[in-house]
Parts: C-alpha cells; sequence; structure tokens
C-alpha cells in the first residue's frame, strides 16, 4: 500500500487545438495539502479540470490505487475526487440545506480499507459556523464568502477521500480567509488530502505543506512550502507577490 492517493504523470491537456498544459507530473499524499501555484492563466485551474476529465486530456492518472485516465467525470467523482470549482455553482434558488443535500454520496473508504471521514449538514454547521446560522437562507442571498464555504461544504458531502479546491480564498474578504484556511487545516486533521490551486503565496503559507509551481502549462519548480517561503526569486518570478 502505497502513500500515495493522486498521481499524475506527463499530463497534457487541451482546449480545441490549443495545448495548455504539456507535461505536468505531480503526487499527493495522503493527508496532505499541496498547493498548485501561478499567476493568473498558469493553468491551474485546467489541471484540476483534466483531473475530474473535464477537458481532453492525457498522460497516467491514478487516484486512491485506480487509474482514472479513462473514465468521465462522474465516474471520477464518485470514486471520492472532490472538486470545489473556482465559479461557485450553488444553486441560487435553494437554501442552504438544499444546495448540501444535492452534494450527498455514499460513505466511502481508503485503498487500505480504512474508512474516509462521512459527513452530515450537523458536522459540517460545526466546520462553518456562519452557514448553521442560515440554513434555511437561499444560496443567492448569501455573501461572495459564505457561497465559496457552501460550495466547500456541498463538495464534502460526497464523502471525497481527496478534494481539488480551486482558489478557495478568491475574491472572499479576510475575516472568511482566516475561517478556509483553519478548515483546510481541521480537514487535513480528519485525514482528507487536498490539492489547493492559489495565486497568492499569504493563503498557501496557512495551510500547504508542499507545493508546485506552474507557469505555461508546465511545473517549473517544486518543494516544501517553508523552502517556498524562503525562496524570494522563485516568489518573484512565478507568484503574485
Ligand atoms: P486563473 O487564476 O485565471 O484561473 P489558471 O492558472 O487557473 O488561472 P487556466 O484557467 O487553467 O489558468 O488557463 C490556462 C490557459 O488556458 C490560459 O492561457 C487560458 O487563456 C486558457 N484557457 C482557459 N480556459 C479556456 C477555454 N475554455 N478555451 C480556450 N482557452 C482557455
Amino acid at each position: 500500500m502505497s502513500d500515495v492517493m493522486l498521481s499524475v504523470e506527463g499530463l497534457k491537456a487541451w482546449y480545441g487545438a490549443a495545448q495548455i498544459l504539456h507535461d505536468v507530473s505531480f503526487n499527493v499524499g495522503r493527508g496532505e495539502v499541496v498547493a498548485l501555484m501561478g499567476r493568473n492563466g498558469a493553468g491551474k485551474t485546467t489541471t484540476m479540470k483534466a483531473l475530474m476529465g473535464l477537458v481532453t486530456r492525457r498522460g497516467a492518472l491514478r487516484f486512491n490505487g485506480k487509474d482514472i485516465a479513462g473514465l468521465r467525470p462522474y465516474e471520477i467523482a464518485r470514486l471520492g475526487l472532490g472538486f470545489t470549482p473556482e465559479d461557485r455553482r450553488i444553486f441560487s434558488e435553494l437554501t442552504v440545506l438544499e444546495n448540501l443535500d444535492i452534494g450527498r454520496q455514499p460513505p466511502r473508504r481508503f485503498a487500505d480499507g480504512a474508512a474516509a471521514p462521512v459527513w452530515t449538514p450537523a458536522r459540517l454547521f460545526a466546520l462553518f459556523p456562519n452557514l448553521g446560522e442560515m440554513p434555511n437562507r437561499a444560496g443567492g442571498r448569501m455573501s461572495g464568502g459564505e457561497q465559496q464555504m457552501l460550495t466547500v461544504a456541498r463538495t464534502l458531502m460526497g464523502n471525497p477521500l481527496l478534494v481539488l479546491l480551486d482558489e478557495p480564498s478568491e475574491g472572499v474578504a479576510p475575516l472568511i480567509v482566516e475561517q478556509m484556511a483553519n478548515t483546510i487545516i481541521e480537514l487535513k486533521k480528519e485525514g482528507l488530502s487536498i490539492l489547493l490551486s492559489e495565486q497568492n503565496i499569504h493563503f498557501a503559507r496557512l495551510v500547504s505543506d508542499r507545493v508546485y509551481v506552474l507557469e505555461k502549462g508546465g511545473i517549473h519548480w517544486q518543494g516544501s512550502m517553508a523552502e517556498l517561503a524562503g525562496n524570494l526569486d522563485v516568489q518573484r518570478t512565478y507568484l503574485t507577490v
């Protein structure tokens, strides 16, 4: 049994005829928080969509011991790969509880047979107290930050083993950013693995163990978060600082 939850080798992706990812390789260990960093347009979102099978892609992709390279998005989601897209797709006419219900999927196990954390609205309200204060509020009447939390909470209702979080701190008030960071730390404690996309080092620093830096659809640097925090050259060259 290996400790690698997600391994990506030689990932290429296209939008129509335009090749966006060239040879992206990385991995995420069990219980690890890994940040995929890079400026706007570097290919972070495309990498996540390629993992989920939402864009044309090629490469070796393994998740929780299974080959997912030939699977469709719903099949990949059913294996426990959760995806929180950048453009929070909550249902604005539905309440918080109804939005959560839509994300519900069966409990899951890791490849070694251990049970993955099981989420209920009550547990999620403990994790996101703001949501717990407005269970019957319509999604469309929530702030951007609250909607962001609801999107993450809905993904967790699927009882994922690993969550792809696309820029969870983007366009969100500082207080909520801090709560989002605490949430990620809590999820890590629960044994979940997280792949985070982020262009700003301030948020990534609070939560990440390791970092891969993307630029023009390729990995240009990799190392621990502590190494990146001490490497101003890499920060200036590839990130928004
Ligand atoms: P952002 O922070 O803006 O989301 P990103 O690192 O996630 O940045 P991507 O969204 O993956 O970057 O974009 C990578 C490249 O793919 C960019 O050059 C972008 O213009 C291009 N691209 C993104 N979406 C499409 C699309 N639907 N059709 C064609 N090209 C696209």
